[in-house]
């Protein structure tokens, strides 16, 4: 179903909002935010005005921003949670979040929580998909011959958004084989791509350290596991796949104050990325709850999901539909569609 911007605000707005609140009060969006725009670095990603206009509009409509934390113990006591609320997390830990980000969560007043990828801390390690996004964003070349999966061919990538389309087909191509494969495929790349590969995180691949995380954990900064080094954890073996969970988490518990026993897997979408062997390795590290990268609610009453695969919104960068997850209406048409 299609609404025109003109019906999502009237249906958006505080009167109506105000009506269906029964309905909202079933679930909470859950924000899953991706990189800030750094231009001096290259980096592409949200802006920090965007998300200023957000938690503007939450914060002057009767809206809640509430913590992870808090919403997985109000699924499992089944205590209500203050009326409309919304929560937002971001993943991986990287310095443009904590530059970017942060500070604007921190005025706010907005609870947040950050997933690390604790080997990104430990060792400025940075992942595959990172590098052939950073290989492609650095070669001079313009076309390479490339198997996507059915048979070599050769593609052209001459301006920036060949480029990114070809990365995310690249990235999730390689998703589906095991890390090893994936680091292999980097190799051949840097090799054909002519880039010289640095082998620690540079700059626009810049974690946060650990001193940075203790100093910015706050009242509403909180932090959270999300792997060692950010493998697809369906695609690793169990003894790695333990590795990797109860990993990040002893890291976390080592080097913060106060983490959140809440994991979250890296891609994260149920039954491709993770699946029930994740989740029970999650549960018996005694954490409670996690979260996958799958759209729709958190509903709030433990029935309506399992705990060990919340889901998550990816953060719009468009406010009309941002206020139609917000509200009671991207729920009313799910439930909708699901009859
Ligand atoms: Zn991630």
């Amino acid at each position: 179903m299609m609404l025109s911007q003109v019906a999502i605000n009237l249906l958006t707005s505080e009167p109506i909002c105000k009506l269906m609140q029964p309905l909202r009060s079933r679930v909470v969006p859950v924000f899953l935010l991706h990189r800030f725009a750094d231009e001096s670095r290259g980096i592409q990603g949200h802006s920090q005005a965007h998300l200023e206009t957000a938690l503007t509009f939450l914060k002057t409509n009767g809206y809640t921003v509430v913590s992870v934390r808090q919403v997985v113990e109000a699924v499992i006591s089944g205590d209500p949670l203050p009326p409309r609320a919304v929560a937002f997390t971001l993943d991986d830990g990287f310095y443009d979040q904590a530059k970017t980000a942060l500070p604007v969560f921190e005025n706010y007043q907005a609870p947040v929580t950050l997933f690390l990828a604790t080997d990104m801390q430990d060792q400025r390690y940075w992942s595959w998909d990172y590098k052939i996004e950073y290989l492609f964003k650095h070669t001079l070349q313009k076309r390479l011959e490339i198997d996507l999966g059915d048979g070599a061919k050769e593609i052209s990538f001459a301006t920036a958004g060949d480029k990114r389309l070809l990365v995310r087909n690249l990235r999730n191509l390689h998703k589906r084989s095991t890390n090893q494969a994936a680091e292999v495929a980097v190799e051949y790349f840097a090799e054909r791509l002519e880039v010289n590969l640095p082998k620690e995180a540079p700059d626009e691949y810049q974690p946060i350290t650990w001193e940075q995380a203790r100093s910015l954990e706050s009242r509403y900064v909180e932090f959270g596991p999300h792997t060692q080094r950010h493998p697809i954890l369906a695609q690793i073996s169990d003894e790695q796949a333990r590795n990797e969970i109860l990993g990040s988490w002893q890291a976390l518990k080592v080097n913060i104050a106060n983490p959140v026993p809440i994991f979250c897997y890296p891609s994260g979408r149920e039954g491709v990325d993770f699946g029930a062997r994740e989740q029970e390795i999650v549960k018996q590290a005694g954490l409670i709850g996690a979260l996958s990268a799958d759209p729709g609610y958190v509903h709030l009453t433990q029935a309506n999901n399992n705990l060990y695969a919340l889901k998550r919104f990816s953060f719009p960068n468009d406010m009309t539909q941002f206020k139609q997850y917000c509200s009671w209406l991207e729920y009313a048409k799910e439930k909708m569609s699901r009859r």
